[in-house]
């Protein structure tokens, strides 16, 4: 989940250090660079967030070009030995890379063999050790990347240097990878963000890509030989100013609002036949809805609209479940994939998956540059805007009215009524963030807590699960959700005084039953905190520790309404237990890892 950066131009360090910066969504655990001019680089490592790699960094004047990597460990511990970039033992070859060698063990062990010694415990060594053997055994640096390249299994995003040379070397395979020029100056990033300011087209490396960049050009090449790839417009929203607000968590919580209305505004005017072309609706049997984290969350709501307006079966997967799950799917499925960032590599898999089996494929994404918009058949976007915080707010809400939006969409397609963008205008009209004063006493309450449940039925529990993940993702409070009828089949035993349970209630058809639920874990001692949209008798809440009373809305949207408190809940929670709720612990935002 890594970003990686290089750059040639003048001040190499000072850019490099920069673009970290915004790449840091990625990973934060550690950082490092390497930087300079030909036989005369250095490398810069610490632990932690890219403010302290930029402490240690001395530059250089003579320094022309150089490398860099913001971490998030998937093999050995987050620390300045496992820190990237890597070297060769001849100090050569200098590697930073996204990604996870999945046969590095076998390498490793091959390679120790010969006499290579291993400092540190990261699956990336192995690269800048296999290019010193093939060194040794090929002539020509791209040579010797290509075999090192074929020895590889796993996903790799890759900067290179030859400290010999004046340029940087490049390949990609499943992890995403960027390259712009200006004149002279080269740029390198697994973001385009990167290239604001600098250039105003990219290319976009496909998988099985390698190159070379140096202040004359950019050389591409694939297994047969050299190749050219097409430069995109670089097309990007701005993001990067907090405002008035202290965290981007919060900012991006206060802009849902003008992301329904992008919504809105973006779907009015769509062409619906235009969106599915190449679907056969009429072989379609069954949809299937499939996400990792919050945009999982968003699936099983996703599911329950869809199946609702369509009567079509449909059902909801965890993305690493389901590419390990030999899911039923052929020509008569839609399979709809939902990701933030359109990197998130489980995702991807069940991409290729559902591509293999026949499906049509549904892309719903917000970065709309993504691989999974580009490799889907039909893409929605959220138009929610960049979100730099890890734990994702509006994304959330606006994959869920993106999925009312395709739930009407797909209501036409099946011939069953002409799709009606209605409830998304009444969501806008009457948007509502709540009393924040009440939600700010509540996080003041929970923060003490070690442990919380979280019941509702139907589209509250997947309310209240999400809500549960936010309070994880921010506030490391453990948090569990159930189905609010399931109570008393087992985990009533874990109620007692110290227990806060929190009840989700914005559904009219079973209020009553989950009120019933509600009591019995309020007779075991649990403080009961209720979260309705609906006014209650004083004899139906006498009872509780505290009510939340939010707006109501119709339909399924009211979710948008339900989930928003408590992002703002685990935002204060998390800010009052001093955790910076941007980059919560062990935690990136684009997950471009198994
Ligand atoms: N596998 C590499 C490491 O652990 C890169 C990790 C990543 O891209 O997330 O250092």
């Amino acid at each position: 989940m890594c970003g990686i950066v290089g750059y040639i131009g003048k001040e190499p360090s000072k850019i490099l250090i920069n673009k970290l910066k915004k790449l840091e969504y990625r990973g934060y655990d550690s950082a490092g660079i390497a930087v300079g001019s030909v036989n005369n680089i250095r490398i810069f490592k610490a632990v932690g967030e890219i403010k302290n790699l930029e402490k240690t960094v001395v530059p250089a004047k003579d320094a022309a070009f150089g490398i860099g990597h913001t971490r998030w460990a998937t093999h050995g511990k987050p620390d300045e030995t496992n820190a990237h970039p890597h070297l060769s033992s001849d100090r050569k070859w200098i590697v930073v890379h996204n990604g996870i060698i999945e046969n590095y063990a076998v390498l490793k062990e091959k390679l120790s063999g010969k006499g290579y010694a291993f400092y540190s415990e990261t699956d990336t060594e192995v690269i800048a050790k296999l290019l010193e053997y093939y060194s040794g055994k090929t002539c020509g640096d791209l040579n010797i990347i290509a075999e090192t390249l074929a020895a590889l299994k796993g996903s790799f995003a890759l900067g290179i240097i030859n400290a010999e040379k004046d340029g940087i070397y490049f390949a990609k395979n499943k992890s995403p990878l960027f390259i712009a020029r200006n004149g002279e100056n080269v740029m390198l990033a697994s973001d385009i963000i990167c290239f604001k300011g600098f250039a105003e087209e990219y290319y976009a490396l496909p998988d099985g890509v390698f190159g070379f960049a140096d202040k004359n050009g950019i050389k591409f090449f694939d297994s047969i030989g050299e190749t050219d790839i097409k430069p995109c417009i670089l097309d990007l929203d701005e993001y990067d100013d907090l405002n008035k607000y202290k965290h981007f968590m919060l900012k991006e919580i206060y802009e849902t609002k003008s992301a329904v209305k992008n919504i809105l505004e973006y779907y009015s005017g769509i062409n619906i036949d235009k969106v599915f072309s190449g679907c056969d609706f009429g072989k379609i049997k069954r949809i299937k809805f499939v996400g990792c984290g919050t945009a999982y969350h968003a699936c099983l709501l996703g599911a329950i609209a869809v199946e609702e307006k369509t009567g079509i079966e449909c059902g909801a997967f965890v993305a690493s479940e389901f590419r390990y799950s030999d899911p039923k799917i052929s020509e008569d499925t839609l399979v709809v994939l939902i990701s933030q960032s359109g990197e998130t590599a489980d995702t991807l898999a069940a991409l290729e998956q559902a591509k293999v089996k026949g499906a049509y494929t549904v892309a719903i994404v917000n970065v709309e540059y993504s691989t999974l918009k580009k490799g889907a058949h039909a893409y929605l976007p959220i138009k929610a805007g960049v979100e730099i915080a890890v734990a994702s707010t509006k994304a959330f809400s606006a994959q869920l009215v993106v999925l009312e939006i395709f739930a009407e969409m797909l209501a036409e397609k099946f011939g069953i009524k002409h799709a009606n963008f209605e409830g998304v205008r009444k969501l806008y009209e009457n948007f509502d963030y709540g009393n924040v004063n009440s939600y700010k006493l509540l996080a003041d309450a929970l923060r003490y807590n070690d442990r919380l449940f979280m019941i509702g039925r139907g589209r509250d529990y997947c309310i209240a699960q999400e809500a549960s993940l936010k309070i994880k993702e921010t506030s490391y409070i453990n948090s569990d959700t159930y189905y609010a009828g399931e109570l008393k089949h087992g985990f009533l035993a874990l109620i007692d005084e110290q227990t806060y349970v929190i009840v989700f209630a914005t559904q009219k058809n079973v209020l009553q039953k989950t009120l019933c639920n509600a009591e019995e874990a309020r007779a075991r001692g649990a403080k009961i905190i209720l979260f309705t949209c609906f006014d209650l008798d004083q004899s139906e809440t006498e009872n509780f520790y505290y009510v939340i009373k939010i707006k109501e809305i119709d339909g399924g949207l009211q979710n948008v309404l339900s989930i928003v408190p408590w992002q703002i809940i685990a935002y204060y929670t998390s800010v009052s237990k001093g955790i910076n709720p941007d980059k919560p612990r062990n935690l990136a935002k684009s997950v471009t890892v198994e």
